[in-house]
């Protein structure tokens, strides 16, 4: 493809980040370029075949409601959907569905060559182009310069990228291909720092190697629910997984052999997620198990090739290879390919506003994996809001900026620019303090009006979202209506005429058992099964959080003045009396830009918040 040489908009980088930044800035009128090292692994999944899952399923369905593509693609490339955490709160139910990783590949590139206002070149940026503090483009490594009024860097695993297997060493962005060298040194020449991290990936299995009547079967819910609002009747395919599980021979090759994991041995520098620990991780710090899970996942439909989820690995391939054939299920076991681990450049994410624009270089973004998190979902969502945000940049309209009480996606992003990265940043449910208030069920609710408002959604959406909360509105009420003691309804211990809202907050109490009956010619005609269901049960949620929440919303309204207090990027914490030392440090490298955020930069006390609120009132 011929480029032009100056566009709205430059996008560095193809992955999940990418690929929502380039669509939404397009779609919101930008012109954009999208550079990225092979246009054939736009949207590529690098690791597990899974979108969504414990607090990220949250994520997607934010997405969604922002107009976003993961929720969308997920649903039409899914061949597995569950939602997780059902023994659980309902606050920290999460959907996920396993991906035909191809089929979604198909999806993206396609949708992302079929958008108007999006070029697409194969290329590797190796600087990025300022001058008086603000950025004015790229530097290809074929030397050429291309221009934009902003640029947002998406590099996920690639800078400097490095691939360990045993002492085998392979400079690579992932398995395949190449790293990339030039964007770091960039912008540390600019003042930014940069850190390493690691992170891993297990081996892929060939299917035909593998002893299946020795596995378990996983399914997922007969009944699936999408991620995507505009997903309407919903039978995708329902493929099982299988699961089978390490045993103590596993373990002693493993221990045997942990001198040659680098990402055991301490021969990577970067940190890796504490999280999602590498097999020789696990055997190493919970010793006293004497069996790990691990499932076996298709990468596609039909596929020969299968994720063993639960075994991310840097050892050497022939001691996988022995350390798996000692489970029964794996004794004949051959790889597509070994496991790895990768270490990177990031940068640490606190040199970020809350539009993840950069604090020093005026309209520079970075999304994803290169912020320090980890996880398509995180990627994607930061995507999302740096396309958002370059677009208000460019067009000089309102920032989108979520709050930490209206979704995941701002808690991440809050935690992103106050807290240290000292590993790969994940979502999780306890991340959010607000998630009784936050629940992927009522995400259209939460997130409808912002994204109308900045022109994130198309009609047709908005007016079938709008019906369906006027919906949820219409049971609202028909739980307002009190139940007789004679009414025949079921309920136990009813002596006197109670609104049914009232006895739903009894544990025994469902919204499904009340004899109550919500049906209406509306959600007859035009509402999804699933959609419908789940508005039953996240009504039910509210009704029966509603002393928290209640709580929580008074919390919000306390922190409310403070939270927005601002604070100009030019202040000078040293000369504050009072501050100690850790904290002058913190502040000066976090610079926040309100007083709220002021607050949860790691290691700030409530004694340095009550100083900073004097002199700041001064
Ligand atoms: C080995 C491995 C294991 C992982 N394990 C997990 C896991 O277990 N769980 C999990 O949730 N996540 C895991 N991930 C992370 C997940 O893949 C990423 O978080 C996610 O893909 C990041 O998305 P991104 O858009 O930031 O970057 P990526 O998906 O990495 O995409 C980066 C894009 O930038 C392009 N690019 C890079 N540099 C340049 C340049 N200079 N010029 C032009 N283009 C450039 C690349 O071509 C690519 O298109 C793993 C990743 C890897 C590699």
């Amino acid at each position: 493809m011929k480029q032009r040489n100056k566009y709205d908009l430059i996008v560095v980088g193809g992955g999940h980040a990418g690929v929502e930044a380039s669509h939404v800035a397009a779609h919101l009128g930008c012109s954009v370029l999208l550079i990225t090292m092979d246009s054939k692994a736009i949207g590529r999944m690098s690791c597990n075949p899974a979108i969504g899952g414990l607090a990220k399923g949250q994520i997607v369905r934010e997405i969604d409601m922002l107009g976003g593509l993961m929720g969308k693609f997920a649903d039409n490339a899914g061949i597995q959907f569950k939602i997780l955490n059902r023994s659980k709160g309902r606050s920290v139910w999460s959907p996920r569905a396993q991906i035909d990783k191809r089929l979604y590949e198909k999806f993206v590139i396609s949708a992302m060559q079929s958008t108007n206002n999006i070029d697409i070149i194969d290329g590797e940026v190796v600087n990025v182009l300022v001058s008086n503090y603000r950025v004015d483009g790229v530097t290809l490594r074929d030397r050429s310069n291309i221009y934009a009024n902003s640029v947002v860097l998406t590099c996920g695993t690639f800078l400097s990228g490095k691939i360990h297997i045993g002492d085998r060493k392979i400079f690579a962005g992932r398995m395949g291909e190449g790293g990339s060298i030039g964007i770091t040194e960039s912008l540390c020449s600019l003042g930014f720092k940069s850190s390493r991290l690691k992170t891993g990936t297990p081996p892929r299995l060939i299917s035909s190697t593998i002893n299946w009547d020795n596995t378990e079967i996983s399914s997922g819910d007969s009944s699936p629910t999408p991620f995507s609002y505009s997903t309407q009747e919903f039978n995708p395919p329902n493929e099982p997984c299988h699961t089978t599980r390490t045993n103590l021979q596993t373990h002693s090759v493993i221990k045997e052999n942990l001198n040659k994991s680098p990402m055991f041995s301490g021969e990577i520098d970067g940190a890796g997620p504490r999280y999602c620990p590498s097999v020789e991780d696990k055997i190493h710090r919970f010793s006293h198990h004497d069996s790990h899970i691990l499932f076996l996942e298709p990468e596609w439909l039909g596929s020969d090739q299968i994720y063993l989820n639960g075994f991310s690995t840097s050892l050497p391939e022939d001691v996988q290879l022995d350390a798996l054939r000692h489970i029964p299920a794996l004794k004949n076991v051959e790889f597509f390919r070994p496991g790895y681990a990768i270490e990177y450049d990031f940068f640490p994410p606190a040199q970020l506003r809350a539009t993840l624009e950069t604090k020093d270089v005026a309209g520079l973004f970075l999304s994803g994996q290169i912020n320090g998190t980890s996880g398509y979902e995180e990627a994607a969502a930061q995507g999302l809001v740096a396309g958002i945000n370059a677009y208000s940049y460019i067009y000089e309209k309102e920032s989108l900026v979520l709050g930490r009480s209206s979704s995941y996606i701002g808690v991440m992003v809050d935690d992103l620019i106050t807290k240290d990265t000292l590993e790969p940043y994940r979502m999780f449910t306890s991340r959010a303090e607000y998630r009784l208030m936050i629940r992927y069920s009522n995400t259209d609710e939460r997130l409808l009006k912002i994204s109308e408002k900045m022109g994130l959604l198309n009609s047709s959406l908005s007016k079938i979202i709008n019906s369906r909360l006027l919906e949820k509105e219409r049971v609202r009420s028909v739980l307002n209506v009190s139940i007789q003691p004679d009414s025949g309804s079921g309920i136990k211990n009813l002596k006197q005429a109670t609104p049914a809202k009232e006895l739903l907050k009894r544990p025994e109490c469902s919204i499904f058992n009340m004899g109550l009956d919500f049906s209406s010619e509306e959600n007859n005609d035009s509402m999804p099964a699933w959609a419908w269901n789940e508005m039953l049960l996240d009504v039910e949620a509210e009704i029966k959080y509603a002393g928290y929440i209640k709580r929580h919303i008074k919390e919000i309204e306390k922190h409310k003045n403070n939270e927005f207090l601002p604070i100009s990027k030019m202040t000078n914490y040293s000369t504050f009396c009072g501050l100690s030392n850790e904290a002058v440090e913190k502040l000066t490298f976090v610079r926040p830009e309100t007083l709220g955020q002021a607050m949860r930069v790691s290691g700030i006390t409530p004694v340095d918040i009550s100083v900073l609120l004097v002199n700041l009132s001064k």
